[in-house]
C-alpha cells in the first residue's frame, strides 16, 4: 500500500485528503507551511461561483460535482454550509444563458422588469439582462475547521512543513498531492501561474439575503463588485489585479467597493466593518490537475491554479485527484 502525502492545507488539499479517507485509504498525511486561518482560502467569501479559472469545459464538470457535495453537506451543521439567493447582472443586453446553469438546480434569465423589481433603487436600464440562481456558499471560518476536524476524526495528520522541493518528500512508495496554491508557482517551477489580487471586507449582516454580482463592459476591468450574504456577515468586494503581489489593505479600494456595493445594495452604504481582508488568488493559464511520475518513481498529483474558484471546483477535482491516486496504486 502506497503512502499519500497531501502538501496544503487551504480548500483544494484538506477536500483532496478527505476524499481519499472517503474512498478508503488510510494513512495520510497533510503537510503545510501555514494552516486555517492563515490560508488564502481563508480569504474567500466561499460562494459557489466559477470565476477566473479555466478551462471552461473542465470548470464546468468538477463545479457541477461541487454543487452537488455543498447540497449533501447543508444537513450538516458544523460544515459551514447555507444558500443564496444570487444575482448576477449585466450592462449589456444578452441573449444566452448563463455558461454554467446547467450545474446548479434553481435558475433563470432574468427580464429588464424582474431586475427593476428586485433593485428598485437602480436606475432604468442600467443592467438590463441577468442571471439568477439559488447556490450555495461554505463559509470558510467554519468550513475549513470542519474538513480538518473530519480530517483527524478518521486518523489523518496535519503538520506544520516547509518543503522546497518536491523529491524531499516523494520517494518512490509514496504518492505526494500537491495542493499548494499559488505557491506551486515556485515549489515546481510553473511559469503558469501567477497571482489575481482580491481584497473584501466583512460586514455585519443587518438583514441581507441576496447575493450580488456586476459584470462590467471592460473584461480587463480590475474592479469586480460584488456582495456575498453569509450566515452573519457579508462580503463586500472587491477587486481581481492580475500580476499583482499586494496583501496589505488599500484604502482607496475600500473607499470605491463601498461606492460600487452601495449602488445595488443601498443597506451597505454605512456599513459596520468587521474586518479587512487581502489575498492573492492562485491563477493560472489552465488549472493543473494532472499526474507526474519523478525520476525516482514516486507520483505527483497536481491540483492547484484554480483561480477565483477554490470552493466552486474543489470537490469535482477532489474525486478527479481519487481517481488518478487509483490509476497510481494499481499500475
Ligand atoms: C478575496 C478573495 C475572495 C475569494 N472568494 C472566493 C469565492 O467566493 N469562491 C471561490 O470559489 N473562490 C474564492 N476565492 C478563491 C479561493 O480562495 C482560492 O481559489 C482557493 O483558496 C485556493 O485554494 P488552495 O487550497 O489551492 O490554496 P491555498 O488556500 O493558498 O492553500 C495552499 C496551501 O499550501 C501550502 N503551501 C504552499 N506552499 C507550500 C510549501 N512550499 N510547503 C508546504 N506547504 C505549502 C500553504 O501553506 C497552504 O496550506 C477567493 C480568493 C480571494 C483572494
Amino acid at each position: 500500500m502506497k503512502s499519500i502525502i497531501v502538501l496544503g492545507c487551504g480548500i483544494a488539499g484538506l477536500s483532496c485528503a478527505v476524499a481519499l479517507q472517503d474512498a478508503g485509504f488510510c494513512s495520510i498525511r497533510i503537510l503545510a507551511r501555514e494552516l486555517p486561518p492563515y490560508t488564502t482560502s481563508d480569504v474567500a467569501g466561499g460562494l459557489w461561483f466559477p470565476y477566473k479559472a479555466e478551462p471552461m469545459h473542465r470548470i464546468l464538470a468538477w463545479s457541477k460535482v461541487t454543487f452537488q457535495e455543498m447540497m449533501r453537506l447543508r444537513n450538516v451543521p458544523e460544515a459551514g454550509i447555507t444558500m443564496t439567493r444570487f444575482f448576477q447582472l449585466f450592462p449589456k443586453q444578452l441573449y444566452r444563458d448563463a455558461w454554467w446553469s446547467g450545474a446548479v438546480e434553481v435558475y433563470r434569465v432574468l427580464t429588464e422588469a424582474e431586475i427593476a423589481a428586485e433593485f428598485p433603487n437602480l436606475p432604468k436600464g442600467q443592467f438590463p439582462s441577468g442571471f439568477y440562481a439559488e447556490v450555495p456558499i461554505a463559509e470558510p471560518h467554519k468550513h475549513l475547521p470542519y474538513l480538518m476536524q473530519r480530517f483527524r476524526a478518521r486518523g489523518g495528520t496535519i503538520e506544520h512543513a516547509h518543503i522546497h522541493s518536491l523529491e524531499e518528500v516523494a520517494e518512490p512508495h509514496t504518492i505526494v498531492i500537491n495542493c499548494t496554491g499559488l505557491q506551486a508557482k515556485y515549489l515546481v517551477g510553473d511559469d503558469n501561474v501567477f497571482p489575481i489580487r482580491g481584497q473584501i471586507m466583512v460586514v455585519k449582516n443587518t438583514g441581507i439575503n441576496r447575493s450580488i454580482t456586476i459584470e462590467s463592459n471592460d473584461e480587463r476591468s480590475e474592479y469586480a463588485t460584488y456582495t456575498i450574504a453569509r450566515s452573519e456577515d457579508v462580503i463586500m468586494g472587491g477587486v481581481a489585479m492580475e500580476n499583482n503581489w499586494e496583501t496589505s489593505i488599500d484604502e482607496a479600494t475600500i473607499q470605491g467597493i463601498i461606492a460600487r456595493c452601495a449602488s445595488v445594495e443601498p443597506a451597505l452604504a454605512q456599513p459596520i466593518i468587521l474586518q479587512h481582508k487581502a489575498g492573492l488568488r492562485p491563477g493560472r493559464t489552465e488549472v493543473r490537475l494532472e499526474a507526474e511520475t519523478l525520476s525516482n518513481g514516486a507520483t505527483v498529483i497536481h491540483n492547484y491554479g484554480h483561480g477565483g474558484s477554490g470552493y466552486t471546483v474543489n470537490w469535482g477535482c477532489a474525486h478527479e485527484v481519487v481517481h488518478l491516486v487509483r490509476v497510481a496504486c494499481s499500475s
